[in-house]
């Protein structure tokens, strides 16, 4: 094929202790998740999970330095346990979900929680809230077969040394399997996809200057720099 403009390059994740790297497809975030979080956020904890996306290109390797966004003055950090999908699946039940992952890590989602609101407020997408550049950092990939536990453990984030998430992934709400099962009703999951699962209580604020740590049990921990 020869196309008419440069062909994009292909995102991809590092695997921890691997020189082989998982190529991104599209990344499906899950909107609530943890009870505090939601309870934070003045929501009802009791709906089914709900989805969104961000594009793949937004995602960022550990260690790196991203610039303050723009479009907002109110931009959050959100941790979260990301699945990545290896197999193709669709109509999954939840007992055979964690076969289609391939391996996880620990990313942020990060928000642009200005605009959310808006968008919230007029019944508007959210898409420019949450899909914009540099929207997703994620840590090196596990996988499944080294991380066998995706029910337990801790999850955090720190900003400048201080924690501001801490939690265990025993609290979601919908773990890993019924993410995949209730995703995979509206769209045939493939390889490549990675699914952010929510995060817990704890979100807030990021200035330029900060530095950001996150962690899940099992897998390697994620430090990204806010420029300034
Ligand atoms: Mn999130």
């Amino acid at each position: 094929m020869r196309y008419v403009i440069n062909s994009p390059t292909q995102v991809s994740v590092p695997v921890y202790g691997q020189d082989g790297r998982f190529p991104v497809r599209r990344i499906f975030c899950v909107g609530r998740n943890y009870a505090a979080h939601i309870r934070e956020m003045g929501n009802d904890e009791r709906e089914p999970p709900f989805f969104f996306t961000k594009p793949a290109d937004a995602v960022v390797e550990t260690g790196q330095t991203i610039p303050y966004p723009m479009q907002t003055s109110d931009l959050h950090h959100e941790v979260e346990l990301v699945l990545a999908i290896g197999q193709h699946g669709t109509d999954i039940p939840a007992k055979a979900a964690l076969d289609h992952v391939w391996g996880a890590c620990v990313g942020i989602d990060l928000t642009r929680r200005d605009l959310q609101a808006a968008a919230k407020s007029k019944g508007r997408p959210w898409d420019m809230a949450k899909g914009f550049d540099h929207s997703a950092p994620m840590g090196a990939l596990v996988p499944l077969t080294d991380m066998p536990d995706l029910g337990s453990g801790r999850i955090w984030l720190s900003v400048n040394g201080e924690v501001r998430q801490d939690a265990d992934l025993a609290d979601m709400i919908w773990p890993a399997a019924d993410c995949i099962a209730h995703l995979s009703r509206s769209v045939a999951l493939a390889p490549g996809d990675l699914i952010m699962t929510g995060t817990p209580a704890g979100v807030g604020p990021l200035v330029a200057g900060d530095h950001v740590k996150a962690g899940v049990a099992g897998a390697p921990d994620l430090g990204i720099h806010i420029d300034g």
